[in-house]
C-alpha cells in the first residue's frame, strides 16, 4: 500500500493564527495536559505584520491570561483603565464609571500577540489555507491549498468574521450590517488622563478615545460613522474627527492633533466595514467555531477579543474534562457543554452592544434628550453596574 504522506493524524487541530487562535494553542499548551506532538496548528498570517490596533482587556480576563499563559508582559506596555466615561450630545456631564480595582488595561495588539507565548517546538505547524473539509464517524478533515490533508478529532476553528470555515461546514448564522464603517488611527492630546478612556455617542457618529502608556500623548481612536455621512462626504478622516472632537471637548480644553510621530505606523488609518454576526450553534461534526467566527459585535465596548479570550479557556475546560475520563474530544456532547457555557455571555454582549448601537444612532432630539435625563439619573443608582459589567467582564 502507498502511504500518502500528505495526511496527518492529529488530537486537537486550531485553524487562524489571529488573538483568538494564538491565545487558544497558548492555553491548551501552557495547562500541560495535552500532548503536543498531536496539536496542530493553521497559520497562514505573515509574522512581519504589525498589527497596531489596540485592545480593552477587561480586568478579569487579563488576570486569567497572566494566571495562565506564559504572559510576561511589561507594565510599560499597558494602561491601566480605572475610569470609563460614557459621553452624549448635549450633555451636561459624562457618565463617569469608576471602578476601585479597575476596570482592564489597554494593549496594543502586536504587542499583545507577541507576548502570548508557548513553546512552538513540538507543535505542528502549516503555512496554508483551509480549502475544504469533510468529516466521518471518527475524525474531520482538513484539504489545505498546498495538497496537505489533516485529520483531527476536533477542529477549533477561529478563522474570523468572514470564516471559511463556517461556510465549508454550513454552519447557520444570523448576519446585520450595520451600515456603518470603522475608522480607527491615532490622535495626539496632551491632558487626556491616561487612566481614562472615553466613549462618545454624536449623532451617526461614534468614537472610543483609547490612551496609551508607552507613547507620549497619543491616543487610539475607533470611530464608528454611518455609511451615508461616509459616502457623502470623501473627507480627510484625521482632519474630520479632530474638528469634531475639539468642538465636542472644547469645555474640557481637551486637544486633539495628528500624531506627531515620526513611525509611520501610527500616522495611518484602517478602515473596517461592521456587521454583527450571531451563531446561535458554533459546531458541526467534530468543528467548533471560536472568536470573531463564533460572533462579531459592534467594538463600541471593546469586548470582541474578550469573549475570545471566554472562548480559549471555557474550551480549554471541556477538553481538560474530556481528556480525564478518556474521551474523545470531538464529541457532540462535548461541543454541546461548552456551547452552554458560553452562551448565556455571548448572547448578553451581543444583545447589548447592539441594543446601544441601535438606541444611539437611531436617536432623534427628543431620544437625546431622554437619554442625557436618563444618564443623569443613571449616575446616582447602582442601574451604573450594568455598564460596569459590560466593560470589566462580570
Ligand atoms: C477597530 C477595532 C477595534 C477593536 N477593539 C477591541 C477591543 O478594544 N477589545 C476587544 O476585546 N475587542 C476589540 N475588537 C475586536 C477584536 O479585534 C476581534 O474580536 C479579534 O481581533 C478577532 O480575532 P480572531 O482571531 O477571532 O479573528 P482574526 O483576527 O480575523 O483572525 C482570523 C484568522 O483566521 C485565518 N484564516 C482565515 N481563513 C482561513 C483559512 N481558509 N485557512 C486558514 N486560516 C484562515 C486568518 O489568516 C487569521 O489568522 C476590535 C475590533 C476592531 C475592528
Amino acid at each position: 500500500m502507498i502511504k500518502n504522506e500528505h495526511k496527518k493524524h492529529y488530537d486537537i487541530t486550531i485553524v487562524g493564527g489571529g488573538l483568538a487562535g494564538r491565545l487558544m494553542l497558548a492555553v491548551i499548551i501552557n495547562c500541560g495536559a495535552f500532548d503536543e506532538k498531536k496539536l496542530c496548528w493553521i497559520n497562514t498570517d505573515n509574522e512581519n505584520f504589525r498589527d497596531v490596533r489596540v485592545s480593552f482587556i477587561n480586568y478579569k480576563n487579563f488576570i486569567k491570561m497572566k494566571k495562565n499563559i506564559l504572559f510576561n508582559i511589561s507594565s510599560k506596555d499597558y494602561s491601566v483603565i480605572d475610569k470609563i466615561e460614557l459621553h452624549n450630545t448635549n450633555e451636561k456631564y459624562p457618565l463617569k464609571l469608576h471602578d476601585l480595582n479597575n476596570h482592564g488595561i489597554i494593549i496594543r495588539n502586536d504587542i499583545l500577540k507577541k507576548n502570548i507565548k508557548f513553546s512552538e517546538k513540538k507543535v505542528n505547524i502549516y503555512k496554508s489555507k483551509v480549502i475544504s473539509t469533510r468529516f466521518d464517524a471518527f475524525k474531520r478533515y482538513l484539504f489545505l491549498n498546498d495538497g496537505t490533508e489533516i485529520k483531527s478529532a476536533l477542529v477549533i476553528s477561529a478563522d474570523g468574521n468572514l470564516s471559511p470555515l463556517r461556510e465549508l461546514c454550513k454552519i447557520k448564522y444570523f448576519n446585520n450590517k450595520l451600515d456603518h464603517t470603522i475608522i480607527t488611527g491615532y490622535l495626539e492630546c496632551k491632558n487626556f488622563e491616561n487612566s481614562t478612556a472615553k466613549q462618545i455617542f454624536l449623532k451617526d457618529n461614534f468614537i472610543g478615545l483609547l490612551p496609551l502608556k508607552n507613547e507620549k500623548n497619543l491616543i487610539n481612536f475607533v470611530w464608528s460613522v454611518d455609511n451615508k455621512i461616509l459616502n457623502t462626504n470623501r473627507i480627510d478622516y484625521h482632519n474630520q474627527i479632530i474638528q469634531m472632537l475639539n468642538k465636542f471637548f472644547f469645555k474640557d480644553k481637551l486637544i486633539f492633533n495628528l500624531p506627531r510621530s515620526k513611525e509611520d505606523k501610527f500616522k495611518r488609518v484602517q478602515t473596517y466595514p461592521i456587521n454583527v454576526k450571531f451563531v446561535n450553534k458554533p459546531f458541526k461534526e467534530r468543528i467548533i467555531l471560536i472568536g470573531d467566527a463564533a460572533h462579531t459585535i459592534h467594538p463600541l465596548a471593546g469586548q470582541g477579543f474578550n469573549l475570545s479570550i471566554e472562548d480559549c479557556f471555557d474550551m480549554v475546560k471541556c477538553l481538560k474534562n474530556a481528556k480525564f475520563v478518556g474521551r474523545d474530544f470531538g464529541t457532540l456532547s462535548l461541543l454541546k457543554t461548552y456551547n452552554n457555557m458560553r452562551k448565556t455571555r455571548k448572547n448578553f454582549i451581543t444583545l447589548a452592544t447592539t441594543l446601544i448601537f441601535y438606541v444611539f444612532s437611531k436617536k432623534n432630539d427628543q431620544l437625546n434628550d431622554i437619554i442625557n435625563f436618563n444618564i443623569e439619573k443613571i449616575e446616582k443608582t447602582s442601574l451604573k453596574d450594568i455598564f460596569k459589567f459590560l466593560a470589566k467582564g462580570y
